[in-house]
C-alpha cells in the first residue's frame, strides 16, 4: 500500500547517514558467526582455493594437505579470522604474501595479522593435515559432505555462503581408486601405488558445495545434451544395474531440460556428475559436477514399487533444480536455507508434473507433502518457515520437515495467488539478477511483489515468518431441500489470532453428479456465494483440490460412501482430514478410524492412497492401542489384510498390503506364514521380493521370536559388501539378550559409532519398536542427554532423526514422564533443539491425551 511504504521509506531518512556499514572487528567465536561472515562479506572478494589431498589407502592414516588461498583484500584495518575447526597441532606452517606467519590459532579460527595482508591480492600458504570430521572414511572410499559449515572442520576457509569461490583440486590416490569433484577432470597420473588426479577450477560456488568423491567404485559414461556425463557407483547387484543405470540418466536429462526451459537458463556449470554412495546419510546432495545420492533410492529392480521410483525420480529432480535454485543463486545466509529447499522441491514437483499431467502431479503433491508437514506443523514445538539463525554452528538446527513440506505448500498458495506465468517472470528475473551470486528471501519478495495483486508482505508473515495451521469449520444452512448459505470459517490451531489467505476448492456430491466449487479464502469466514440455491448435497469433500493447508472437517457419513468418490485425490484428501481430525479428537475415533481404513484395504486401488492407509493403519495399530487391545485386534487385522492381498490385482499393491502384514502380525498363525516366505525365499503368488526385502522378513520375524540362526543365515545371503556390513551394524539391535542391545545402544555415547547415521537410526528403529520397548524405555533419558552432543557430531538431518527414531513408536505415560521431566530440569535447553523435542513426543503426548478418554 503506498501510503504504509511511503511512511516507512520517510522514516528512514533520519538513519540514512548510517546507511554506510561501518567495519566493526569482529570477535572470535567458536563457529562462524554473523557478525564475523558479515563484516568478511564486506571486506573480501575474488577468492581462489587451490587444495591438494594427499588421501592414503588405510582410513585411520591422516590426510596430508596443502592449500594455497588467494583473494583480494578491499580494507586492510583488523586481523583476519579463516575458520578451521580441528586440533591446532594440524596446523603445520602458515605463510602470508610469501612470509612466514605464527601459528595463531583461537576457538576454531586461524588468526591472520593485519601487519601481514595488504589492500589488495593476498595469498595465504597453509600446510596442514586436513580433518577426518566431514570426511566419510570408509575402507575402500570417502566422501566429502560440507553442508552447512562442515567444510571448515576440513580444511582453512572462510565458510560462509556469500564468499562464493573457485576451487582447483588435486588428489592423491590410491590407484585402483576413482575421484569426482566439482571441476572437471584433467589429468590422472599413476605412478607407482599412487594416482594423483587433477581436476580443473571449479565454477563459482560457496563452500558447503565443494566436494570430492574417492574410492573404489564402478564408473559408467552416458551423454545429457552432447556432454559426456560420469556416474559413480559400488552396487553390485546386476539386477539392479542392468534395470536402473539408463533410467537414471533420463531422469537426469528431463530434469535438466524442464529446468533450462522454466528458468530460461541452459545448465549453468562446466559438468554434469554424480554418485551412488551406500547407507549416504541424505537422499541427496547437490554438489554441482558431482552430486551424491543414496545409493538404495537409485538402484531399483523389477522388485521396487511405483512409489520407489517415483521416489527416485522425485530426488533426482530435486537435486537436479538445485543447480539452479541453491547453486547457481544462492543464499546469502543459512537463514534461508529453506528458500533452496523449497524451490529444489517445488520446481522437482513441477518436473512430474510435466512429465505425468495435472491430475496425478496434485495428488502426488497432497500425499508428498500435506501428512509430512501437518506432522510438525500440528505440534507445539512448530517452526516457521524462516528461522534466525546467529552462528552458523547451529544451522543444522533449521533443517526439518516445514522447510521440505510445508514450505512447497506455501510456494503453491503464492503461484496461486500470482497466477503461473506472472511467477515464472518473477522467478526468472531473480535467477538472472543474482546469478553466481546470493541472494535473501526478501530479495526475492520484493521481485514477485512486483507482479502479485497483493501486498506479499503481509501474506509473507502468516506463511513464512509464523508457525502452525488453521482449524477450519463450516455451516450449512438448508431450506426445502436447498442451500441457503455455506459460510466457511478458520482459526489457529494454537497461538495469537491470524489468518491464512489462500485458495482450496470443496466439492458437493450428488446422486448423478459433483460440483466442484473454488474458494478464495482471505477473511476469518468466507461466504460460498456458489453455494447458494444448489439442492442439499449428500456430503462434501472439503479441499477436494488438494491445495489447502489446515485440518478440515469431515463427514462421518463418508465412512460408508467412498466409493462414490472417484477421484483418488479427493480420497486422498478425505483420509488425511480423517486422520488429522482424529488426532485433535474431533469428528471420529481412534478404533472406528482404524475400522474404516482397514475395509478401504480392500477396495482402494490406487498406490499412492494405500500406501498412505497402509500407514495410517500400522500408526493407529501400534500407537493408539495398549498391548492388551492390540492382542485382541490383531487376528482380525492379519485376516483382513490377507484378504485384501488376495483381493487386489496390482503386484505393489499385494507387496504393499504384504509389508503391512509384516509390520502388525503378532499371532503364531501369521508367523507361520511368513516365515516360509523367508526361509525358502519364494515370495506368494504375484508379488516380487528383492534381497532387502527378505531382509526386512528376517529382522520382522526375528522382533517375534528368538530363532539364533535365522540372522546368521541371512546374513551369509548377503553379498553386497556394503549391504552386509549394515546388517552386522543393524543385529546387535535385535538380540534376545537384554545385555547385548544395553551394550549396543551404550555403544552410541561414543560419537565413532555413531558414523554411519542411516545405520544408526535403523537399528534404533529396531531396538525401540514396540514389542523391545519394556527393556529399552531406559535408554529414553541418555537419548536426550546426548542430543546435544549429536548436534555438533552429527550431520543436518541427524538429531531430528535421532529424536523421531527413538520416540517415534512410544505411547507410555513413563516415556512422556521422562521427556516432561527432562524438559522441566533443563530450562535453558537451545530453543531450537528443544522445539524438534516437542515435535518428535507430540504423538506421544497425543496417544497419552486420546487414550486416557
Ligand atoms: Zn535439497
Amino acid at each position: 500500500m503506498m501510503n504504509k511504504r511511503l511512511l516507512s521509506f520517510f522514516l528512514m531518512m533520519p538513519f540514512f547517514g548510517f546507511a554506510q556499514p561501518i567495519l566493526k572487528e569482529p570477535t572470535i567465536d567458536f563457529g562462524v558467526s554473523k557478525n564475523l561472515a558479515d563484516f568478511r562479506s564486506a571486506v573480501i572478494n575474488d577468492i581462489q582455493y587451490q587444495l591438494k589431498f594427499d588421501i592414503p589407502a588405510l582410513k585411520t592414516e591422516e590426510i596430508k594437505a596443502n592449500e594455497l588461498l588467494s583473494f583480494n583484500l578491499l580494507k586492510n584495518e583488523f586481523s583476519l579470522q579463516l575458520d578451521f575447526k580441528a586440533q591446532q597441532n594440524q596446523i603445520q606452517k602458515i605463510e602470508v604474501n610469501g612470509k612466514p606467519v605464527a601459528i595463531n590459532y583461537q576457538k576454531e579460527h586461524i588468526i591472520i595479522p593485519e601487519t601481514s595482508l595488504i589492500k589488495g591480492k593476498n595469498k595465504i600458504d597453509i600446510a596442514f593435515i586436513a580433518g577426518n570430521a566431514a570426511l566419510n572414511r570408509n575402507d575402500d572410499y570417502l566422501y566429502t559432505l560440507f553442508v552447512p559449515d562442515r567444510a571448515r572442520t576440513c580444511f582453512p576457509c572462510f565458510d560462509q555462503p556469500d564468499l562464493k569461490a573457485t576451487y582447483k583440486l588435486s588428489l592423491v590416490i590410491p590407484k585402483q581408486w576413482e575421484a569426482i569433484s566439482n571441476g572437471s577432470l584433467l589429468t590422472s597420473t599413476v605412478k607407482e601405488e599412487r594416482t594423483t588426479v587433477d581436476f580443473a577450477a571449479s565454477d563459482k560456488i560457496s563452500t558447503y558445495l565443494f566436494s570430492f568423491t574417492a574410492g573404489k567404485f564402478k564408473t559408467v559414461n552416458q551423454d545429457i545434451n552432447k556432454q559426456s556425463v560420469q556416474f559413480l557407483y559400488r552396487e553390485t547387484d546386476s539386477a539392479k544395474i542392468n534395470l536402473s543405470i539408463d533410467s537414471i540418466f533420463v531422469e537426469h536429462r528431463n530434469a535438466i531440460d524442464f529446468l533450462s526451459t522454466w528458468t530460461k537458463i541452459p545448465y549453468p556449470f562446466q559438468k554434469i556428475g554424480f554418485v551412488a554412495i551406500p547407507d549416504f546419510q541424505f537422499g541427496g546432495m547437490e554438489h554441482p559436477g558431482a552430486v551424491q545420492y543414496q545409493g538404495s533410492t537409485l538402484f531399483l529392480d523389477a522388485t521396487s514399487t511405483k512409489s520407489q521410483y517415483i521416489s527416485r525420480a522425485n530426488l533426482i529432480s530435486h537435486e537436479t533444480a538445485h543447480m539452479w535454485f541453491g547453486d547457481l543463486v544462492s543464499i546469502k545466509w543459512f537463514n534461508d536455507v529453506w528458500t533452496k529447499e523449497v524451490f529444489a522441491n517445488f520446481m522437482a514437483d513441477k518436473v512430474s508434473e510435466h512429465l505425468k499431467g495435472k491430475e496425478e502431479f496434485d495428488h502426488k503433491f497432497l500425499i508428498d507433502h500435506f501428512p509430512t508437514a501437518y506432522g510438525i506443523d500440528r505440534t507445539i514445538g512448530a517452526n516457521p518457515i524462516r528461522q534466525p539463525l546467529d552462528n552458523l554452528n547451529e544451522a543444522g538446527s533449521l533443517y526439518g520437515n516445514i522447510i521440505y513440506h510445508k514450505a512447497p505448500i506455501m510456494m503453491l498458495q503464492l503461484e496461486l495467488l500470482m497466477g503461473k506465468d506472472k511467477f515464472q517472470t518473477g522467478m526468472r528475473e531473480y535467477l538472472k539478477k543474482f546469478a553466481f551470486s546470493n541472494a535473501t528471501w526478501p530479495d526475492l519478495i520484493n521481485i514477485l511483489n512486483k507482479y502479485a495483486p497483493v501486498d506479499l508482505l503481509a501474506w509473507n508473515k502468516v506463511w513464512v515468518d509464523d508457525n502452525g495451521r488453521p482449524k477450519i469449520s463450516d455451516k450449512l444452512e438448508i431450506n426445502n431441500g436447498k442451500i441457503t448459505r455455506l459460510t466457511i470459517s478458520q482459526k489457529p490451531e494454537f497461538g495469537v489470532d491470524r489468518i491464512w489467505p489462500q485458495s482450496f476448492k470443496i466439492s458437493l456430491f450428488y446422486d448423478d453428479h459433483i460440483k466442484e466449487l473454488p474458494v478464495n479464502f482471505t477473511g476469518k469466514m468466507v461466504d460460498v456465494k456458489a453455494a447458494k440455491g444448489l439442492a442439499k448435497p449428500n456430503f462434501i469433500i472439503y479441499n477436494s483440490g488438494g491445495e489447502g493447508y489446515g485440518v478440515w472437517p469431515v463427514d462421518v457419513s463418508v465412512f460408508n460412501q467412498t466409493n462414490k468418490i472417484s477421484s483418488p485425490l479427493m480420497r486422498a484428501s478425505f483420509y488425511i482430514s480423517a486422520y488429522e481430525n482424529m488426532l485433535n479428537q474431533a469428528f471420529v475415533k481412534p478404533t472406528a478410524l482404524l475400522n474404516y481404513f482397514i475395509s478401504q484395504l480392500q477396495q482402494e486401488k490406487d498406490e499412492l492412497n494405500l500406501r498412505l492407509l497402509t500407514g495410517y493403519v500400522a500408526n493407529i495399530f501400534w500407537s493408539f492401542n495398549s498391548i492388551q487391545s492390540r492382542n485382541k485386534l490383531v487376528q482380525g487385522l492379519e485376516n483382513q489384510i490377507w484378504q485384501a492381498i488376495e483381493k487386489q490385482d496390482l503386484a505393489n499393491n499385494k507387496k504393499n498390503l504384504l509389508k503391512l502384514y509384516q509390520t502388525v502380525f503378532l499371532t503364531d498363525e501369521a508367523y507361520n506364514k511368513l516365515y516360509p516366505i523367508w526361509k525358502t525365499q519364494i515370495a506368494p503368488d504375484g508379488i516380487k521380493f528383492s534381497e532387502d526385502d527378505y531382509t526386512a522378513l528376517a529382522l520382522a520375524l526375528k522382533l517375534r521370536k528368538n530363532d539364533e540362526n535365522m540372522l546368521a543365515e541371512q546374513l551369509q545371503r548377503i553379498k553386497n559388501p556394503d549391504r552386509k556390513k549394515r546388517f552386522q551394524f543393524i543385529m546387535p539391535a535385535l538380540s534376545a539378550d537384554v545385555k547385548v542391545r544395553d551394550g549396543f545402544f551404550e555403544s552410541l555415547a561414543d560419537h565413532k559409532n555413531r558414523e554411519k547415521e542411516s545405520n544408526v537410526l535403523a537399528a534404533l528403529n529396531y531396538l525401540h519398536h514396540p514389542l523391545q520397548q519394556a527393556t529399552s524405555q531406559k535408554y529414553l533419558k541418555q537419548s536426550l542427554d546426548l542430543l546435544q552432543e549429536i548436534q555438533v557430531t552429527g550431520d543436518i538431518f541427524f538429531p531430528q532423526s535421532w529424536l523421531q527414531a527413538t520416540f517415534g513408536d512410544y505411547q507410555s505415560a513413563e516415556a512422556l514422564k521422562i521427556v516432561n521431566e527432562y524438559i522441566k530440569t533443563h530450562p535453558n535447553y537451545p530453543s531450537k533443539l528443544k522445539a524438534k523435542i516437542l515435535q518428535a513426543t507430540d504423538m506421544l503426548k497425543r496417544t497419552q491425551k486420546i487414550m486416557g478418554e
